[in-house]
Protein backbone atom coordinates (compact mmCIF):
# COMPACT_ATOMS: atom_id res chain seq x y z
CA UNK A 1 0.00 0.00 0.00
CA UNK A 2 2.53 2.01 0.76
CA UNK A 3 3.89 2.55 -2.65
CA UNK A 4 0.78 4.12 -4.08
CA UNK A 5 1.65 6.81 -1.52
CA UNK A 6 5.19 7.41 -2.58
CA UNK A 7 7.04 9.87 -0.42
CA UNK A 8 3.75 11.87 1.26
CA UNK A 9 3.51 11.41 5.03
CA UNK A 10 1.22 13.07 7.96
CA UNK A 11 -1.66 15.13 6.67
CA UNK A 12 -0.43 15.02 2.57
CA UNK A 13 -0.61 11.31 3.38
CA UNK A 14 -4.41 11.67 5.07
CA UNK A 15 -5.74 13.65 2.50
CA UNK A 16 -4.37 11.25 -0.06
CA UNK A 17 -6.08 8.18 1.42
CA UNK A 18 -9.49 10.45 2.37
CA UNK A 19 -10.22 11.15 -1.60
CA UNK A 20 -8.19 7.46 -2.69
CA UNK A 21 -6.19 8.79 -5.01
CA UNK A 22 -2.51 7.92 -5.82
CA UNK A 23 0.52 8.85 -6.73
CA UNK A 24 1.02 9.32 -10.66
CA UNK A 25 -2.67 9.46 -11.49
CA UNK A 26 -4.03 12.46 -13.24
CA UNK A 27 -6.22 14.33 -10.66
CA UNK A 28 -9.15 16.61 -10.48
CA UNK A 29 -8.25 18.78 -7.17
CA UNK A 30 -10.66 21.30 -6.02
CA UNK A 31 -9.33 23.98 -3.26
CA UNK A 32 -10.61 27.06 -1.91
CA UNK A 33 -8.45 28.81 -3.93
CA UNK A 34 -9.26 27.46 -6.93
CA UNK A 35 -9.09 24.56 -9.05
CA UNK A 36 -6.06 22.52 -10.10
CA UNK A 37 -5.74 19.63 -12.78
CA UNK A 38 -2.44 17.49 -13.36
CA UNK A 39 -0.44 13.96 -12.19
CA UNK A 40 0.49 13.83 -8.15
CA UNK A 41 4.15 13.64 -8.44
CA UNK A 42 6.22 11.29 -5.67
CA UNK A 43 7.42 13.42 -2.73
CA UNK A 44 11.33 13.71 -1.37
CA UNK A 45 11.87 12.44 1.74
CA UNK A 46 13.02 15.73 3.52
CA UNK A 47 9.84 17.55 2.00
CA UNK A 48 6.82 18.51 4.46
CA UNK A 49 3.96 16.91 5.07
CA UNK A 50 1.82 19.51 4.12
CA UNK A 51 1.45 20.16 0.32
CA UNK A 52 0.98 18.02 -2.61
CA UNK A 53 2.64 17.94 -5.51
CA UNK A 54 0.97 18.22 -8.81
CA UNK A 55 2.49 18.75 -12.25
CA UNK A 56 0.12 20.71 -14.83
CA UNK A 57 -0.41 20.34 -18.27
CA UNK A 58 2.07 23.14 -18.88
CA UNK A 59 4.95 21.77 -17.52
CA UNK A 60 4.94 23.92 -14.62
CA UNK A 61 4.95 21.61 -10.35
CA UNK A 62 2.26 23.31 -7.90
CA UNK A 63 2.79 22.33 -4.03
CA UNK A 64 -1.38 22.48 -3.22
CA UNK A 65 -1.38 23.21 0.54
CA UNK A 66 -3.55 20.54 2.18
CA UNK A 67 -5.73 22.48 4.14
CA UNK A 68 -7.13 24.76 1.65
CA UNK A 69 -8.49 21.21 -0.56
CA UNK A 70 -11.98 20.57 -0.76
CA UNK A 71 -12.17 17.45 -2.81
CA UNK A 72 -10.04 15.20 -5.64
CA UNK A 73 -11.25 12.51 -8.28
CA UNK A 74 -8.82 10.48 -9.97
CA UNK A 75 -9.32 10.45 -13.71
CA UNK A 76 -6.30 8.49 -15.16
CA UNK A 77 -3.51 6.47 -14.08
CA UNK A 78 0.17 5.77 -15.57
CA UNK A 79 3.27 5.22 -13.51
CA UNK A 80 6.72 7.09 -14.41
CA UNK A 81 8.92 5.10 -16.13
CA UNK A 82 12.10 5.15 -14.16
CA UNK A 83 14.40 3.40 -17.11
CA UNK A 84 15.31 4.59 -20.24
CA UNK A 85 15.42 1.94 -22.85
CA UNK A 86 18.56 0.63 -22.81
CA UNK A 87 20.06 -0.03 -26.33
CA UNK A 88 23.10 -1.53 -26.61
CA UNK A 89 26.15 0.98 -27.49
CA UNK A 90 27.32 -0.01 -30.46
CA UNK A 91 31.17 -0.88 -30.72
CA UNK A 92 33.44 0.19 -33.84
CA UNK A 93 37.31 -1.28 -34.11
CA UNK A 94 37.85 2.44 -35.65
CA UNK A 95 36.46 4.86 -33.36
CA UNK A 96 38.56 6.27 -30.01
CA UNK A 97 37.71 4.77 -26.53
CA UNK A 98 36.48 6.70 -24.01
CA UNK A 99 35.36 6.37 -20.72
CA UNK A 100 32.95 8.45 -19.23
CA UNK A 101 33.15 8.68 -15.39
CA UNK A 102 29.75 9.66 -13.71
CA UNK A 103 29.78 11.68 -10.02
CA UNK A 104 25.97 13.47 -9.97
CA UNK A 105 25.06 16.77 -10.73
CA UNK A 106 22.03 17.77 -12.99
CA UNK A 107 24.03 16.17 -15.99
CA UNK A 108 23.68 12.60 -13.98
CA UNK A 109 20.01 12.69 -14.67
CA UNK A 110 17.36 13.54 -16.57
CA UNK A 111 13.80 14.38 -15.96
CA UNK A 112 10.65 12.10 -16.80
CA UNK A 113 8.96 13.97 -19.70
CA UNK A 114 5.41 13.33 -18.22
CA UNK A 115 5.92 13.42 -14.51
CA UNK A 116 8.95 15.43 -14.06
CA UNK A 117 10.37 12.24 -11.79
CA UNK A 118 14.51 12.29 -11.96
CA UNK A 119 15.72 9.13 -13.83
CA UNK A 120 19.50 7.83 -13.31
CA UNK A 121 21.27 7.95 -16.67
CA UNK A 122 24.43 6.59 -16.63
CA UNK A 123 24.97 3.31 -18.27
CA UNK A 124 26.34 3.47 -21.86
CA UNK A 125 22.75 1.92 -23.18
CA UNK A 126 21.19 4.47 -20.77
CA UNK A 127 23.26 7.50 -22.48
CA UNK A 128 23.23 6.04 -25.83
CA UNK A 129 19.33 5.75 -25.47
CA UNK A 130 19.27 9.77 -24.58
CA UNK A 131 21.88 10.95 -26.84
CA UNK A 132 22.38 8.21 -30.00
CA UNK A 133 24.97 10.92 -31.72
CA UNK A 134 27.57 9.78 -28.72
CA UNK A 135 28.05 6.41 -30.86
CA UNK A 136 28.98 8.43 -34.17
CA UNK A 137 32.15 9.81 -31.67
CA UNK A 138 33.26 6.95 -29.81
CA UNK A 139 33.05 3.81 -28.08
CA UNK A 140 31.72 4.97 -24.93
CA UNK A 141 32.21 2.94 -21.33
CA UNK A 142 30.58 4.71 -18.26
CA UNK A 143 30.80 4.17 -14.25
CA UNK A 144 28.95 5.74 -11.85
CA UNK A 145 32.16 6.85 -9.14
CA UNK A 146 29.45 9.22 -7.27
CA UNK A 147 26.00 10.43 -7.19
CA UNK A 148 26.51 13.33 -5.74
CA UNK A 149 25.21 17.29 -5.96
CA UNK A 150 28.79 18.93 -6.54
CA UNK A 151 28.67 20.43 -3.36
CA UNK A 152 29.37 17.32 -2.00
CA UNK A 153 32.20 16.94 -4.18
CA UNK A 154 35.89 17.33 -1.85
CA UNK A 155 39.20 15.82 -1.66
CA UNK A 156 38.42 12.08 -1.28
CA UNK A 157 36.48 12.41 -4.05
CA UNK A 158 39.05 14.31 -5.63
CA UNK A 159 41.87 11.10 -5.00
CA UNK A 160 39.41 8.46 -5.72
CA UNK A 161 39.17 9.97 -9.44
CA UNK A 162 42.40 11.17 -9.92
CA UNK A 163 43.56 7.13 -9.59
CA UNK A 164 40.44 5.65 -11.43
CA UNK A 165 41.33 8.32 -14.46
CA UNK A 166 45.32 6.99 -14.27
CA UNK A 167 44.11 3.62 -14.51
CA UNK A 168 41.88 3.93 -17.33
CA UNK A 169 44.54 5.41 -19.01
CA UNK A 170 46.72 2.83 -18.44
CA UNK A 171 44.21 0.65 -19.75
CA UNK A 172 44.57 2.82 -23.37
CA UNK A 173 41.37 5.15 -22.81
CA UNK A 174 41.92 7.71 -25.87
CA UNK A 175 40.28 10.48 -23.72
CA UNK A 176 38.11 11.04 -20.59
CA UNK A 177 34.79 12.42 -19.95
CA UNK A 178 33.63 13.48 -16.63
CA UNK A 179 29.80 14.15 -15.45
CA UNK A 180 29.73 16.65 -12.73
CA UNK A 181 27.92 19.23 -10.75
CA UNK A 182 28.55 22.45 -12.42
CA UNK A 183 29.04 24.00 -9.29
CA UNK A 184 32.03 23.26 -8.02
CA UNK A 185 33.42 21.97 -11.47
CA UNK A 186 36.35 24.14 -11.32
CA UNK A 187 37.64 22.83 -8.74
CA UNK A 188 37.63 19.70 -9.46
CA UNK A 189 39.10 20.61 -12.37
CA UNK A 190 42.19 22.18 -10.76
CA UNK A 191 42.20 18.99 -8.16
CA UNK A 192 42.57 16.86 -11.21
CA UNK A 193 45.17 19.05 -12.75
CA UNK A 194 47.43 19.00 -10.20
CA UNK A 195 46.66 15.34 -9.32
CA UNK A 196 46.85 14.06 -13.09
CA UNK A 197 49.90 15.10 -14.35
CA UNK A 198 51.34 14.98 -18.10
CA UNK A 199 48.32 12.96 -19.14
CA UNK A 200 48.45 12.03 -22.54
CA UNK A 201 44.90 12.30 -23.56
CA UNK A 202 42.60 14.89 -22.56
CA UNK A 203 40.38 15.01 -19.61
CA UNK A 204 36.96 16.43 -20.05
CA UNK A 205 34.34 17.78 -17.32
CA UNK A 206 31.31 18.39 -18.21
CA UNK A 207 27.81 19.36 -16.50
CA UNK A 208 24.34 21.09 -17.51
CA UNK A 209 22.61 24.11 -16.26
CA UNK A 210 19.66 23.19 -17.16
CA UNK A 211 17.89 19.59 -16.71
CA UNK A 212 17.27 17.75 -19.62
CA UNK A 213 13.43 18.14 -19.38
CA UNK A 214 13.81 21.78 -20.14
CA UNK A 215 13.49 22.26 -23.94
CA UNK A 216 16.57 24.95 -23.15
CA UNK A 217 18.85 22.15 -21.88
CA UNK A 218 22.50 22.00 -22.63
CA UNK A 219 23.02 18.56 -21.20
CA UNK A 220 22.96 16.73 -24.62
CA UNK A 221 24.91 19.00 -26.49
CA UNK A 222 27.66 19.71 -23.73
CA UNK A 223 27.91 15.75 -23.59
CA UNK A 224 28.54 15.56 -27.33
CA UNK A 225 30.68 18.20 -27.27
CA UNK A 226 32.76 16.75 -24.41
CA UNK A 227 32.97 13.58 -25.57
CA UNK A 228 34.25 15.10 -29.06
CA UNK A 229 36.95 16.93 -27.01
CA UNK A 230 37.84 13.82 -25.27
CA UNK A 231 37.97 11.41 -29.03
CA UNK A 232 39.36 14.01 -31.36
CA UNK A 233 40.88 16.53 -29.71
CA UNK A 234 44.99 16.68 -29.21
CA UNK A 235 44.56 18.83 -26.45
CA UNK A 236 45.68 16.45 -23.60
CA UNK A 237 44.99 18.32 -20.19
CA UNK A 238 42.32 18.74 -18.05
CA UNK A 239 39.92 20.60 -19.74
CA UNK A 240 36.05 22.11 -18.47
CA UNK A 241 33.59 21.88 -21.49
CA UNK A 242 30.61 23.69 -21.46
CA UNK A 243 28.36 26.26 -23.50
CA UNK A 244 30.04 29.39 -25.10
CA UNK A 245 27.38 31.65 -25.85
CA UNK A 246 23.96 32.28 -24.10
CA UNK A 247 22.90 30.54 -27.44
CA UNK A 248 23.74 27.06 -28.48
CA UNK A 249 26.39 27.91 -31.23
CA UNK A 250 29.45 26.06 -29.79
CA UNK A 251 30.88 24.96 -26.27
CA UNK A 252 34.53 26.12 -25.00
CA UNK A 253 37.06 24.30 -23.71
CA UNK A 254 38.45 25.60 -21.06
CA UNK A 255 41.65 25.22 -18.89
CA UNK A 256 41.32 23.08 -15.48
CA UNK A 257 43.07 25.50 -13.21
CA UNK A 258 41.69 29.06 -15.03
CA UNK A 259 38.36 28.39 -14.99
CA UNK A 260 34.83 29.56 -12.92
CA UNK A 261 31.50 29.16 -12.77
CA UNK A 262 30.37 32.68 -13.08
CA UNK A 263 26.74 33.02 -13.74
CA UNK A 264 23.99 31.31 -11.50
CA UNK A 265 21.72 30.39 -14.15
CA UNK A 266 23.47 31.42 -17.85
CA UNK A 267 24.27 28.02 -19.30
CA UNK A 268 27.28 29.84 -20.82
CA UNK A 269 28.60 30.45 -17.11
CA UNK A 270 32.03 29.17 -17.37
CA UNK A 271 34.35 31.85 -18.18
CA UNK A 272 38.53 31.27 -18.66
CA UNK A 273 39.52 33.73 -16.57
CA UNK A 274 42.83 35.47 -16.87
CA UNK A 275 43.29 34.15 -20.57
CA UNK A 276 41.35 32.84 -23.44
CA UNK A 277 39.90 29.47 -23.71
CA UNK A 278 41.37 26.59 -25.10
CA UNK A 279 39.41 26.03 -28.04
CA UNK A 280 35.98 26.19 -29.33
CA UNK A 281 34.00 23.12 -30.17
CA UNK A 282 31.26 22.24 -32.34
CA UNK A 283 29.11 18.98 -33.80
CA UNK A 284 31.97 19.59 -36.81
CA UNK A 285 35.20 20.48 -35.10
CA UNK A 286 37.36 21.53 -32.30
CA UNK A 287 39.14 24.78 -33.10
CA UNK A 288 42.06 25.67 -31.15
CA UNK A 289 42.15 29.30 -30.02
CA UNK A 290 46.27 29.48 -29.48
CA UNK A 291 49.05 27.09 -29.36
CA UNK A 292 50.22 26.90 -25.71
CA UNK A 293 48.73 23.59 -24.49
CA UNK A 294 49.67 20.10 -23.99
CA UNK A 295 49.96 17.74 -26.80
CA UNK A 296 48.14 13.93 -27.03
CA UNK A 297 50.68 11.92 -26.77
CA UNK A 298 50.30 7.76 -28.24
CA UNK A 299 51.88 6.85 -25.19
CA UNK A 300 49.79 5.94 -22.09
CA UNK A 301 52.50 7.29 -19.39
CA UNK A 302 50.71 9.49 -16.57
CA UNK A 303 51.86 10.48 -13.33
CA UNK A 304 49.24 10.06 -10.61
CA UNK A 305 49.77 12.68 -7.62
CA UNK A 306 46.50 12.06 -5.03
CA UNK A 307 47.58 14.43 -2.40
CA UNK A 308 45.37 16.70 -0.05
CA UNK A 309 45.62 18.27 3.51
CA UNK A 310 41.98 18.73 4.50
CA UNK A 311 42.88 21.77 7.08
CA UNK A 312 43.46 24.42 4.90
CA UNK A 313 40.85 27.57 4.55
CA UNK A 314 40.00 29.92 1.58
CA UNK A 315 38.87 33.42 3.57
CA UNK A 316 36.94 36.06 1.30
CA UNK A 317 37.95 39.34 3.16
CA UNK A 318 36.08 41.94 3.72
CA UNK A 319 36.10 45.10 5.31
CA UNK A 320 36.06 45.28 9.21
CA UNK A 321 36.74 41.61 9.02
CA UNK A 322 37.92 40.86 12.25
CA UNK A 323 41.01 38.78 13.63
CA UNK A 324 39.27 36.18 15.41
CA UNK A 325 38.51 34.51 11.91
CA UNK A 326 42.40 33.72 11.38
CA UNK A 327 42.99 33.42 15.36
CA UNK A 328 40.28 30.18 15.13
CA UNK A 329 41.72 28.71 12.25
CA UNK A 330 45.33 28.52 13.32
CA UNK A 331 43.33 27.77 17.18
CA UNK A 332 41.55 24.55 14.85
CA UNK A 333 44.68 23.00 13.67
CA UNK A 334 44.48 24.75 10.33
CA UNK A 335 48.18 24.47 8.32
CA UNK A 336 47.19 26.69 5.51
CA UNK A 337 45.26 29.59 4.44
CA UNK A 338 44.63 31.41 0.91
CA UNK A 339 43.38 35.02 1.55
CA UNK A 340 41.21 36.10 -1.54
CA UNK A 341 42.39 39.89 -0.93
CA UNK A 342 40.88 43.09 -2.35
CA UNK A 343 42.75 44.85 -4.36
CA UNK A 344 46.20 43.99 -5.46
CA UNK A 345 45.86 41.84 -2.23
CA UNK A 346 45.22 43.73 0.70
CA UNK A 347 43.18 43.07 4.20
CA UNK A 348 42.75 45.58 6.80
CA UNK A 349 45.25 46.30 9.72
CA UNK A 350 43.05 45.10 12.66
CA UNK A 351 44.24 41.93 11.33
CA UNK A 352 47.79 41.84 10.48
CA UNK A 353 48.69 40.63 14.32
CA UNK A 354 46.16 37.53 13.70
CA UNK A 355 48.54 37.04 10.66
CA UNK A 356 51.62 37.21 12.00
CA UNK A 357 50.95 34.69 15.36
CA UNK A 358 48.98 32.35 12.29
CA UNK A 359 53.00 32.34 10.04
CA UNK A 360 54.78 32.91 13.22
CA UNK A 361 53.23 28.83 14.12
CA UNK A 362 54.07 27.77 10.88
CA UNK A 363 50.18 28.23 9.26
CA UNK A 364 51.27 29.11 4.93
CA UNK A 365 49.45 31.80 4.05
CA UNK A 366 48.63 32.75 0.50
CA UNK A 367 47.42 35.90 -1.03
CA UNK A 368 45.47 36.01 -4.36
CA UNK A 369 42.66 38.73 -5.63
CA UNK A 370 38.89 39.19 -5.57
CA UNK A 371 38.89 41.46 -8.64
CA UNK A 372 39.91 37.48 -10.59
CA UNK A 373 41.30 39.15 -13.27
CA UNK A 374 45.22 40.22 -12.56
CA UNK A 375 47.62 39.50 -10.66
CA UNK A 376 48.81 40.28 -6.38
CA UNK A 377 51.22 42.99 -6.51
CA UNK A 378 51.96 43.45 -2.69
CA UNK A 379 55.09 45.68 -3.73
CA UNK A 380 52.89 48.67 -4.77
CA UNK A 381 51.66 49.90 -1.18
CA UNK A 382 53.30 50.21 1.96
CA UNK A 383 50.56 47.79 3.42
CA UNK A 384 51.06 45.20 0.89
CA UNK A 385 55.11 44.82 1.84
CA UNK A 386 53.61 44.65 5.60
CA UNK A 387 51.81 41.81 4.79
CA UNK A 388 54.64 40.47 3.31
CA UNK A 389 57.29 40.96 5.86
CA UNK A 390 54.49 39.30 8.43
CA UNK A 391 55.06 36.50 6.45
CA UNK A 392 51.91 36.28 3.59
CA UNK A 393 52.83 35.11 0.16
CA UNK A 394 51.68 36.51 -2.95
CA UNK A 395 49.97 34.29 -5.11
CA UNK A 396 50.49 35.87 -8.74
CA UNK A 397 46.90 35.50 -10.99
CA UNK A 398 46.00 32.21 -9.22
CA UNK A 399 42.25 32.05 -8.86
CA UNK A 400 41.62 31.93 -5.26
CA UNK A 401 39.47 28.60 -5.18
CA UNK A 402 42.84 27.57 -7.28
CA UNK A 403 45.19 28.05 -4.95
CA UNK A 404 43.28 26.73 -2.40
CA UNK A 405 43.55 23.37 -3.64
CA UNK A 406 47.16 23.83 -4.59
CA UNK A 407 47.63 24.21 -0.88
CA UNK A 408 46.21 21.41 -0.17
CA UNK A 409 47.66 19.47 -2.77
CA UNK A 410 51.35 20.60 -1.75
CA UNK A 411 50.50 20.66 1.78
CA UNK A 412 49.70 16.85 1.67
CA UNK A 413 52.74 16.40 0.38
CA UNK A 414 54.96 17.52 2.58
CA UNK A 415 55.29 19.68 5.95
CA UNK A 416 58.24 21.60 4.76
CA UNK A 417 56.84 25.13 4.04
CA UNK A 418 59.96 25.80 1.75
CA UNK A 419 59.15 23.16 -0.53
CA UNK A 420 55.34 24.01 -0.06
CA UNK A 421 56.11 27.36 -1.67
CA UNK A 422 58.55 25.57 -4.41
CA UNK A 423 55.13 23.90 -5.57
CA UNK A 424 52.78 26.74 -5.11
CA UNK A 425 54.68 29.19 -7.20
CA UNK A 426 55.88 26.85 -9.53
CA UNK A 427 53.49 27.05 -12.38
CA UNK A 428 52.26 23.42 -13.03
CA UNK A 429 49.83 23.25 -15.77
CA UNK A 430 48.92 27.07 -16.58
CA UNK A 431 47.58 28.54 -13.01
CA UNK A 432 49.92 30.78 -12.66
CA UNK A 433 50.59 32.81 -16.35
CA UNK A 434 53.79 35.42 -16.43
CA UNK A 435 50.81 37.69 -18.07
CA UNK A 436 47.10 38.03 -19.29
CA UNK A 437 46.01 38.85 -22.67
CA UNK A 438 45.73 42.64 -23.33
CA UNK A 439 42.13 41.84 -24.36
CA UNK A 440 41.30 38.66 -22.98
CA UNK A 441 39.24 40.29 -20.34
CA UNK A 442 36.80 40.82 -23.12
CA UNK A 443 37.28 38.45 -26.34
CA UNK A 444 36.22 35.07 -26.08
CA UNK A 445 34.16 35.62 -23.13
CA UNK A 446 30.35 35.64 -25.24
CA UNK A 447 27.48 38.72 -24.18
CA UNK A 448 28.58 41.44 -26.17
CA UNK A 449 27.36 42.00 -29.54
CA UNK A 450 31.30 42.53 -30.84
CA UNK A 451 32.27 39.64 -28.55
CA UNK A 452 29.64 37.45 -30.80
CA UNK A 453 30.35 38.94 -34.20
CA UNK A 454 34.63 37.99 -33.36
CA UNK A 455 33.31 34.45 -32.64
CA UNK A 456 31.41 34.12 -35.96
CA UNK A 457 33.79 34.89 -38.10
CA UNK A 458 36.35 32.32 -36.16
CA UNK A 459 33.74 29.97 -36.10
CA UNK A 460 32.76 29.13 -39.57
N1 LIG B 1 23.73 21.91 -7.82
C1 LIG B 1 24.12 21.15 -8.99
C2 LIG B 1 25.54 20.66 -8.78
O1 LIG B 1 26.47 21.41 -8.84
C3 LIG B 1 24.01 21.97 -10.21
C4 LIG B 1 24.40 21.29 -11.48
O2 LIG B 1 24.54 20.10 -11.57
O3 LIG B 1 24.61 22.01 -12.45
O4 LIG B 1 25.70 19.50 -8.55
Amino acid sequence: MADLFKGYKGEALEVLKRFNVRVWSDTHVKTTRGDFTGIILPRAENDDDRHIILKLANGYNVGVATDTITDMKEYGYKEAHYKIPEKEFPISEDMPNIKLFGTGGTIASRLDYRTGAVIPAFSPGELYGAVPELADICNLTTEKLFAVFSENMGPEQYKTLAIAIGEEIKKGKDGIVIGHGTDTMHHTASALAFMVQNPPVPIVLVGSQRSSDRPSSDAALNLIHATKAAAESDIAEVMVCMFGSTSDEYGLLHRGTRVRKMHSSYRSTFRTIGDVPLAMVDRQKITPLGQDYNRRRRDRNVDIHPYFERRIALVYYYPDMHPDIIDSLVDNGYRGIVIAGTGLGHVNKPVYPAIERATSKGVAIYMTVQTLWGYTHMFVYDTGRDLMAKGVIPAANMLPEVAYVKLGWALGQTNDLDKVKDIMLTPICGETTDREPYNGYLILQGGIPEVEEFLRKIHK
